[in-house]
């Protein structure tokens, strides 16, 4: 983090499209401490009137599922037909344990080095809720450095998926051949909230399991009952190793945002997803309040401790909380 930004200036290198000020405007949004979260609120502001023109994409799927080699190779193919491409990272396995599975540096090597592309792990540390919130402000900020297209990757826990699904205009849901019967593990909510499923690795031996694969993902689909009736989610087979089938899917993502292209279809998403991101904003507020100041936070163990001890009850205690906070000004 450089020792003094200059919020103005880091704009408008993001608006020329230089990679590296979007790689700081990032890392400015990411940053918890007090003077750059002033900083990143004026650059947020400024970024506000130049965003939204990108194709939102989310991608999820088990760990070994084909994510990183189907990113590579559909970015790629996007890039050859004149679009820009940025990929970020939603890892709900970094903040706890440091580690992380998508934040490894050598994943996408060859789309990181493009010109045209931009690939950023998942930022460290923080709840999901707070890494949700920096992603979501990563996509206005690559939007307005004339991203076209942006891919939010994230691995499966159930919740990150929900969560990148609140980001994004589309979500994909990758599956490798091979899972059997058991749909691989994935909870069936994942694949309720899937506008597009796709099968990877359909080539040599793994060619007929895919196969496989899609008809029983289009079996499981037909069972649920579509989140926009106008769009059937389809199921679709890929190879990222042998390049085929990757055209299918960016055919089938223009087929979504035409079908959705109304006021009612993916303006109407990100409409919502804006409402709930506020009331988001709003309770992380909250829960910023409680815990600042030495005095509140002392009080919150001791309440906690009497709750844990079964000398008070929670909800009195959690009234005594909410009192406690509305009385103290900032
Ligand atoms: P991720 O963990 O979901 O990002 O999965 P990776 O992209 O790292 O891929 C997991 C493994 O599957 C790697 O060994 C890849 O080489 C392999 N793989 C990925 N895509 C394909 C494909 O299209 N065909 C085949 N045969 N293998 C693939």
């Amino acid at each position: 983090m450089p020792p003094a930004v200059d919020p103005d200036r880091l704009l408008a290198d993001v608006l020329a499209g230089d990679r590296r000020a979007l790689a700081r405007a990032v890392t400015l949004v990411e940053s918890s401490r007090a003077d750059h979260r002033d900083q990143a609120a004026r650059l947020m502001q400024g970024v506000m009137a130049h965003s939204g023109g990108a194709v939102r994409i989310g991608i999820t799927g088990a760990p070994g599922a084909g994510k990183s080699t189907f990113i590579e190779a559909f970015g790629l193919h996007l890039i050859g037909h004149g679009h820009r491409v940025a990929t970020l990272a939603v890892d709900p396995s970094s903040p706890r344990s440091g580690g992380s599975i998508l934040g490894d540096k050598t994943r996408m090597e060859k789309l990181a080095r493009h010109a045209d592309a931009f690939v950023r792990p998942s930022p460290s540390g923080g709840t999901l809720g707070g890494v949700a919130r920096r992603t979501r402000e990563a996509v206005l900020l690559c939007e307005a450095a004339g991203f076209d297209v942006v891919i939010v990757e994230t691995v499966g826990s159930g919740q990150s998926e929900t969560a990148v699904a609140g980001l994004v205009d589309i979500f994909v849901l990758l599956v490798a051949p091979g899972g059997g019967d058991e749909l691989q593990g994935i909870k069936k909510g994942v694949v309720e909230l899937a506008d597009l499923v796709v099968v990877t690795k359909s080539d040599g031996e793994l060619a007929e399991a895919a196969a496989r694969a899609r008809g029983e993902y289009e079996a499981a689909l037909g069972l649920l009952v579509p989140a926009d009736r106008r769009w059937r989610p389809p199921v679709l087979r890929v190879s990222a190793l042998e390049g085929t089938g990757i055209e299918h899917v960016w055919a089938a993502v223009s087929d979504f945002r035409e079908v959705l292209s109304g006021p009612d279809g993916i303006a109407a998403r990100r409409a919502e997803q804006a409402r709930a991101w506020m009331w988001s904003a709003v309770e992380d507020g909250i829960a910023a309040r409680l815990h600042r100041g030495r005095a509140g936070r002392d009080r919150l163990a001791d309440l906690e401790a009497e709750v844990l001890a079964g000398k008070r009850n929670p909800t009195d205690a959690a009234a005594e909380i909410l009192r406690r906070l509305l009385r103290d000004p900032e």
